[in-house]
C-alpha cells in the first residue's frame, strides 16, 4: 500500500515505501516517455505477480503479450539458466546452437521448402528487417528499382524506429519526428479497393498485422489476407505479416496468418518469442531471403544464445497441438464471458474482439480509468488504442483464473 501523505507542513518520520522511492526515483532519473502505473513489480510466478508492498495481482497482460508461458516458467528458466552457465554471447561471427535450433523450428512452421530466419532483439527491429528485405528484394532480386513503397494500414502498430513508426499508420506516434522516411502509403484496414488504388509501379510490398494489437485488438476481416495475397501475386509485391503480437501460438495456431489460408513471403516475430527475454526474428522464404546476402544486414546481439535457448524451450511448449487447442478454447471462453458481460452492461461494454489469448473489451469511455481500477482490484490489463482494454494472458492461465479476471474487470467498470 502507498502510505497517505500528511499535509505538506507535517514532517513524516516514517521511511518512504519501496513504491514511493521508486516513483520518486523514476520522476528524477527516467525519461518521462511512459505513462507508468504506480506499482513496482518484484516477483512473478505463472499468471501471478507481486509488488514491492507484497500485494498479489492476476497478470492478464504478461509484459504485453511477452511472457507466453507465464512468469518464470520452470522449463524456460532451466533452459536459460543452463545456457547462462555455459556461454552468454559471441556475436554472429560464429555459429551458436540455440540459435540454429530456434531457426529450425521457426522455418519448419513457416513452411515453404526452404525458409530462412534472421534474429534481432525486438519487434521494431524485426519489422525494420522486413522493410529492408522488401526494398532490396524488389531492387536487387526482381530488378524493379522503382519499387520501394510499402502499404500499411490505419490503426496499425509496427514499432518506434523511424522507419517502423512511419509504417505505423497512426499520426499520434509520428508527430514531431519529421522528416519521416519516404516510401510508406496507408490504407483503411479491411478496405481492399483502397489498397488496389494505392498499388502502382512504385509499390514493393504490403505489411499487415493479422490482428491489430496496439490499435485496439482489431482482427483483419475474413478473406482480407487472402485477397491481399492475390493482389500481391498479381502485381509482384511481397506480402509481409507482422506477427510480433500474434505469433508463437497465442491465437490458436503457431502463427495467426495460418488461420487465413495464406502463405506470406516474410513475417516478423518478437514479443512471446523469448517468454520475456528480448529476442525478435524475421522468417522468410528462401527466394525472398536471397535479397539479403552476406554483409547487407545484421545485429550484434541478434539470436543471443541465452534468449534463443529460452525461445526454443518456449516454442516447444507453446506450439504443441494440445497447447494450441487450449489457447483457442480459452479464447472462446473469453468471448463467451465478454459477451455475457456485454449483455449485463450494454452501452458500457461496446464490443469484444480478438482470437485465442489476445482479447479486447471496448468500453464506451474512460478506458484508462477502468485499467487503473482493475489494478486497484488486483488485475493487470492494459489499454490498446483509446477505448479498448487488452487481455494477453499467459497460456498457463486456467479457465477459472480467466473467469476471475473478467469478474474483476466487471467490478472495475
Ligand atoms: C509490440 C509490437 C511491435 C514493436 O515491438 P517492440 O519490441 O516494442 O519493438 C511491432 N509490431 C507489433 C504488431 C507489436 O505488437
Amino acid at each position: 500500500m502507498i502510505e497517505a501523505k500528511g499535509s505538506s507542513a507535517t514532517v513524516s518520520s516514517a521511511a518512504p515505501s519501496r513504491t514511493e522511492r521508486a516513483v520518486d526515483s523514476a520522476k528524477h532519473h527516467l525519461l518521462q516517455n511512459y505513462k507508468q502505473q504506480p506499482v513496482v513489480l518484484v516477483r512473478g510466478e505463472g499468471a501471478w505477480v507481486w509488488d514491492a508492498e507484497g500485494r498479489r495481482y492476476l497478470d492478464l497482460i504478461q509484459g504485453i503479450a511477452t511472457c507466453a508461458l507465464g512468469h518464470c516458467h520452470p522449463a524456460v528458466v532451466a533452459a536459460a539458466r543452463a545456457q547462462l552457465e555455459t556461454l552468454w554471447h559471441v556475436s554472429n561471427v560464429f555459429y551458436t546452437e540455440p540459435q540454429l535450433q530456434l531457426a529450425e523450428r521457426l522455418t519448419a512452421a513457416f513452411g515453404g521448402r526452404d525458409a530462412r530466419a534472421f534474429f534481432c532483439n525486438s519487434g521494431a527491429e524485426a519489422n525494420e528487417a522486413l522493410i529492408k528485405l522488401a526494398r532490396r528484394y524488389q531492387h536487387e532480386v526482381a530488378g524493379q528499382r522503382e519499387r520501394s513503397d510499402i502499404i500499411t494500414f490505419e490503426g496499425s502498430f509496427h514499432g518506434r524506429t523511424l522507419a517502423t513508426v512511419t509504417a505505423t499508420a497512426q499520426p499520434k506516434y509520428q508527430a514531431g519526428f519529421e522528416p519521416l522516411p519516404q516510401g510508406f502509403r496507408y490504407a483503411p484496414m479491411g478496405d481492399l479497393e483502397a489498397v488496389k488504388r494505392l498499388v502502382g509501379p512504385t509499390t514493393a510490398a504490403i505489411l499487415i498485422e493479422p490482428i491489430q494489437g496496439e490499435g485496439g485488438v482489431r482482427p483483419a476481416p475474413p478473406g482480407f489476407l487472402s485477397a491481399l495475397r492475390a493482389l500481391c501475386d498479381e502485381h509482384g509485391l511481397l506480402l509481409l505479416i507482422d506477427e510480433v503480437q500474434t505469433g508463437i501460438g497465442r491465437t490458436g495456431t503457431a502463427f495467426a496468418y495460418q488461420q487465413h489460408g495464406v502463405q506470406p513471403d516474410a513475417i516478423s516475430l518478437a514479443k512471446s518469442l523469448g517468454n520475456g527475454l528480448p529476442i525478435g526474428a524475421m522468417v522468410c522464404s528462401d527466394a525472398v531471403g536471397k535479397a539479403l546476402p552476406s554483409g547487407t544486414h545484421g545485429s550484434t546481439f541478434g539470436g543471443n544464445p541465452v534468449a534463443a535457448a529460452a525461445a526454443v524451450a518456449t516454442w516447444d511448449l507453446a506450439t504443441t497441438p494440445e497447447a494450441l487447442k487450449a489457447n483457442a478454447e480459452k479464447g472462446e471462453l473469453l468471448h463467451r464471458l465478454g459477451r455475457e458481460l456485454q449483455a449485463r452492461r450494454p452501452g458500457r461494454v461496446v464490443d469484444v474482439r480478438g482470437r485465442g489469448l489476445l482479447f479486447g473489451i471496448e468500453v464506451d469511455g474512460g478506458a484508462a480509468d477502468v485499467v487503473a481500477r482493475c489494478r486497484q482490484n488486483g488485475l493487470l490489463v492494459n489499454l490498446a488504442g483509446e477505448k479498448t482494454v487488452r487481455f494477453a494472458p499467459a497460456f498457463v492461465t486456467s479457465a477459472a483464473e480467466l473467469a476471475e479476471g473478467v469478474a474483476m474487470f466487471e467490478r472495475s467498470l
